[in-house]
């Protein structure tokens, strides 16, 4: 039999996951029919016919986007540090280490509309550092999942204390979501600016300042 993804989970799920039954394994095939069904029906009901030539894939190809955009739900901070914890040997290099302009694509869940914009992380490592990759790893599982920015925000500074345990953690996050853009008051390119401040980045006023400073405005 050859290996095949399991349709609504994993790309590590499939036939052979001691967890996944053949039983789950159909239920989640019918579900995963069922949602298609569900787009296909939103298509007509908004008074498009589903079944002419452009749209006729669309619900299939719809929840096969979906299931990328929400990735998210099947990664955990475990799997993304992996290791990649490097001790320092200087209390010289307990400095500020920011990276900026993470790109972060997510969807509102009051709206299930994109919001999208740049995320900034910032910590002080207490004795050891995160590989620089894995701060937009971890932007990147919190995102792609059903959020509002808020939420996202601090998820993603209690990971990364989580993570290495640092002195502070700092994360900025301005995007423009299209739930504002789009529909309702439509304010095309306003930004929201959120930020989460955990440890020295809360209590020293100086470690603030700096990281705000750094990070306040979005690049045009
Ligand atoms: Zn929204």
């Amino acid at each position: 039999m050859p290996r095949k993804t399991f349709p609504c989970q994993s790309r590590k799920a499939d036939f052979f996951t001691p967890n996944s039954s053949f039983e789950d394994m159909r239920t989640d095939v019918a579900k995963e029919n069922e949602l298609v069904e569900g787009v296909r029906q939103m298509i007509s009901f908004m008074g498009d016919n589903p079944d002419r030539p452009g749209v006729e894939k669309t619900p299939r190809r719809y929840v096969d986007a979906l299931k990328d955009i929400t990735i998210g739900y099947q990664m955990s901070l475990a799997d993304i540090v992996n290791g990649a914890l490097f001790p320092i040997e200087h209390l010289g290099e307990r400095n500020m280490i920011i990276v900026r302009d993470i790109q972060i694509y997510s969807l509102c869940e009051h709206h299930l509309l994109p919001f999208h914009g740049v995320c900034h992380i910032a910590y002080i490592p207490t004795d050891k550092v995160l590989g620089l990759s894995k701060l937009a790893r971890i932007a990147e599982m919190f995102a792609r999942r059903f959020q509002i920015q808020e939420r996202l925000t601090y998820q993603i500074a209690h990971a990364m204390e989580e993570a290495c345990g640092p002195l502070g953690v700092g994360v900025v996050i301005h995007a423009e979501h299209m739930c504002m853009s789009m529909r309702g008051v439509q304010k095309p390119g306003s930004i929201t600016t959120t930020s989460a401040l955990l440890g020295c980045f809360r209590s020293d006023p100086r470690t603030r300042q700096e990281f705000l400073t750094l990070t306040g405005n979005p690049q045009k």
